[in-house]
């Protein structure tokens, strides 16, 4: 049983379920809890899932421990009725937390897809990083992403015997849309791909950099809108009302700042191929970007994700405005700091991540083998 409830979530568990649903010795259920709704269903309607169960639990500015109620209460009966061998949970939402621990309490193997990633701060991202180490403690196979972040969980007295490095299954996801090249759905983000200038692509919603912090990411864009006039600003806005209102207002009315609503995932990768760079808080967007040889700056003080940033792609240049568009400016006006960081690396994935999953899955059970491990060369 596969459980998941976000956009983010959504893309990574996509190619695993893909595989899933081909294997000769495993069956699988979907189950969303709807932790997301229009950003999930718009996931799920892109890889052609039509999920068994939906829990529905999402409400207009839940607290997270509504969140995690509902996702406990919600799935138990399911868990009774399906009685799965084996619950697959993606990350570090609240959704897989919960759902982690609703299978614990059924005595059900917990899987935990992209295990082992840590900022070492309890406080950012937050919840995400409790969030993660929490689904660490009920998890019965770890698969790690990659050789730093399974040696995380070696170092915190994880079994290496339970661990896989599988890469991560955001670049099967992205790949997969990548072979696609979607049409873009708003006239104006065709005509900027066609017209072939500079696009400088935002997103940001971290529960951390709520308020303030958000407000100076949204006068960043706008002086750095100003100062470029041949820059084209996009800013697909996540749907959360409170991103909105910090962001939208600092932004209105100036012609090369463009806002749309969240993209669908195929166009998003698109637009991702068109960026010249890419300003986010995002952790899947960092890890998609440096496959791209785009460069990332991002808006925060650390990262679980430190592969890009030790091969040069992304920089972590915080959420200071006089910050953001100093280093913007840069990579705008010096042809070298640019070329520096334009390298396409790929230490996340091979695109083979669901194929490794679905077999550790199947040895955890006892249908099958487990495949090599992705990136073995990069153990520390
Ligand atoms: N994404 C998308 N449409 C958008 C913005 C992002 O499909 O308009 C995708 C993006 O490619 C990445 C994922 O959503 O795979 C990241 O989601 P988000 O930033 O919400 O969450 P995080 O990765 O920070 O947990």
């Amino acid at each position: 049983m596969v459980v998941y409830g976000t956009r983010p979530e959504a893309i990574k568990v996509a190619p695993v379920i893909t595989a899933l649903e081909a294997s000769e010795v495993l069956d699988v259920v979907t189950v969303v809890t709807g932790q997301h709704r229009e950003m999930l269903d718009q996931v799920n309607d892109l890889f052609g899932i039509v999920p068994d169960h939906d829990l529905d639990v999402f409400e207009h500015g839940a607290s997270l421990s509504r969140i995690v109620a509902r996702v406990l209460e919600r799935l138990d009966p399911v868990l009774e009725a399906q009685r799965p061998a084996a619950v697959v949970v993606q990350g570090d939402t609240s959704t897989s937390t919960a759902a982690a621990l609703a299978a614990f309490h059924r005595q059900i193997p917990v899987v935990h897809v992209e295990a082992g990633l840590r900022s070492g701060d309890i406080a950012s991202p937050f919840p995400e990083e409790a969030n993660r180490k929490l689904t660490s403690q009920l998890a019965a196979l770890h698969l790690a992403p990659t050789a730093t972040s399974k040696a995380n969980l070696l170092r915190e007295s994880v079994d290496g015997a339970d661990v896989v490095v599988t890469g991560n299954t955001v670049i099967d996801a992205l790949l997969a849309s990548a072979g696609r090249r979607t049409p873009f759905t708003d006239p104006a983000l065709e005509a900027l791909a066609d017209a072939g200038g500079r696009v400088l692509l935002v997103t940001t919603h971290r529960r951390e950099n709520w308020g303030e912090a958000m407000e100076g990411v949204g006068r960043a864009i706008a002086r750095l809108a100003r100062q470029f006039p041949d820059l084209t600003v996009v800013l697909p806005a996540h749907r959360n009302p409170v991103v909105r209102e910090a962001v939208l207002p600092q932004v209105a009315g100036l012609g090369n700042v463009l806002v749309t609503e969240p993209l669908p995932y195929g166009e998003f990768t698109r637009l991702l191929g068109v960026a010249t760079v890419v300003l986010t808080d995002s952790g899947g967007v960092q890890e998609e970007a440096p496959s791209l040889g785009k460069p990332v700056l991002v808006m925060r003080d650390n990262t679980e994700r430190p592969e890009a940033v030790e091969a040069g792609t992304v920089r972590l240049i915080g959420t200071d405005e006089e910050r953001i568009v100093a280093e913007v400016a840069t990579l705008l006006t010096d042809a070298g700091a640019y070329t520096a960081m334009a390298q396409a690396a790929n230490p996340y994935g091979d695109g083979a991540a669901a194929e490794r999953v679905v077999a550790a899955i199947a040895q955890l059970l006892g249908r099958g083998v487990r495949l090599g491990e992705f990136g073995v060369q990069q153990v520390k």
